[in-house]
């Protein structure tokens, strides 16, 4: 016998969530407050969820399995940012600098759950501090590259060249984003997690590829009662164009394209992770063993052993040497 479908049980993807409650889209375009059914269900951004929309308010019953979560953990507690996503976009810029150490972690992160990405480099109307922010990419270059990780270049929000120094709001209405496109093209009909520390731009960036992005931040954080939204939760916007607009990705019978926006942060925990899984971050590593053998202890950590091939090969390297104190830096704190 065909098992009958629960009446009003249908799928949905969740928005954003705030106590135990979540903003979800059903599959049929309809945007919905649920509770949740039992203590046990945990729903994360962008978590394929079963809800019964009959009940009143509707509930979300199921959480659909998850092909991938991406996770930060302090004080090992683990957050998840979001699920089911195609992709990552990691926002730096050279103004502020951005840290090494906190790419490196959302790298591993990522690679650790076998999810590719983008670095965004932004800013890039600041010709000097993009410089420095190049150097500063250069130890990373081989690694992205193994990881197939490409590298665009924005300016989501240029200073105007009389305006240096100054931010004001009067100014801001002409700030036109630059280069967008190359990154757009990467981010269409997919899913895709944009993090990154805080001062790199990342709102500057979501609000010149989302127009409308304050409509929808908006409509979340009031449906929810959230305030300002200020929780380490994802909150999950469309940057495509309403799927029934003329043109827009449904009459062209493409995918939506989804982004998922996360709180920029000063820290980005691994604890979550094992040293097998912070190694997937640095793919350069198989290629040295490869080259010039393994290293003496099967286990070695890359720290203090004697016959570790990794630290031989970095010595007079100056890019692989800053990779190797990355390495120990991350390893230590696991
Ligand atoms: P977030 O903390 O990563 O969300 O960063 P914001 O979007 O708030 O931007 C931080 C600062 O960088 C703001 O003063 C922005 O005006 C500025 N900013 C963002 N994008 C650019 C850019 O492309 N060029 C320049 N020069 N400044 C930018």
């Amino acid at each position: 016998m065909i098992a009958q479908a629960k009446m009003g049980a249908m799928r949905a993807r969740l928005l954003s969530h705030f106590g135990r409650q979540a903003w979800v889209r059903d599959d049929q375009g309809a945007h919905r407050l649920c509770v949740y059914k039992g203590r046990d269900l945990q729903p994360v951004a962008n978590d394929r969820v079963e809800i019964d929309a009959e009940a009143t308010p509707a509930v979300i019953t199921d959480i659909v399995p998850r092909t991938n979560t991406v996770l930060r953990s302090e004080s090992h507690r683990a957050k998840v940012l979001a699920a089911n996503v195609d992709q990552v976009a990691i926002v730096i810029s050279g103004a502020p600098l951005f840290s090494d150490e906190l790419l490196a972690r959302m790298i591993c992160a990522c690679a650790a759950e076998q999810i590719s990405g983008i670095i965004v480099l932004n800013k890039s109307d600041l010709a000097a501090e993009t410089q420095r922010a190049e150097q500063q990419l250069a130890p990373f270059e081989h690694a992205l590259k193994l990881l197939d990780w490409p590298l665009v270049r924005v300016a989501a929000k240029p200073t105007l060249p009389h305006a240096i120094g100054h931010d004001d709001h009067g100014q801001d209405s002409q700030r036109h984003p630059r280069d967008l496109e190359p990154l757009r093209h990467r981010l269409l009909g997919n899913t895709t997690l944009i993090m990154g520390q805080s001062g790199m731009g990342k709102s500057s960036l979501l609000n010149a590829l989302v127009p409308g992005l304050n409509a929808q931040t908006r409509e979340i954080s009031q449906a929810l009662q959230s305030g300002k939204h200020t929780t380490t939760a994802g909150l999950v916007v469309r940057m495509s164009p309403p799927e029934h607009e003329p043109g827009g990705p449904a009459d062209r019978g493409q995918p939506d394209t989804w982004l998922v926006d996360t709180p920029g942060f000063q820290l980005f925990g691994l604890h979550h992770l094992s040293d097998t899984q912070l190694a997937l971050g640095f793919p350069e590593w198989v290629e040295v063993h490869d080259h010039h053998g393994r290293c003496r202890f099967n286990n070695c950590t890359h720290q203090q052993e004697p016959g570790c091939t990794i630290a031989q090969a970095a010595k007079n390297n100056q890019a692989a040497q800053r990779r190797l104190d990355l390495w120990r830096t991350l390893i230590s704190s696991l």
